[in-house]
């Protein structure tokens, strides 16, 4: 099902120093975008993942500053690693 492209979506992220590549989706095949080295589908909501992600890391950051419990930092640190791991797909 091919949609209506978001213009204002697209006007955000172009103004945000995103750009515009000349390869598609392979789900959708919206017009993919370059921004600080990862390429991404608006229409997939990649950049939501993305929040999403950095909010999590964030917050176990915090928890890691506020733990001394050994056991407690190496989950935190594992989860950390996996969140960043995920980020990069
Ligand atoms: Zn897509």
């Amino acid at each position: 099902m091919v949609k209506m492209i978001d213009s204002e979506k697209i006007a955000k992220l172009l103004l945000s120093g995103a750009r515009m590549t000349d390869k598609h989706c392979e789900k959708c095949s919206y017009p993919l975008f370059e921004k600080d080295g990862r390429i991404f589908c608006i229409n997939c909501d990649t950049e939501t993942k993305e929040d999403i992600i950095k909010e999590k890391i964030e917050f176990l950051y915090k928890k890691l500053k506020n733990t001394e419990n050994v056991e407690e930092i190496e989950k935190i640190a594992r989860a950390i690693e996996t969140l960043k791991k995920i980020r990069k797909l």
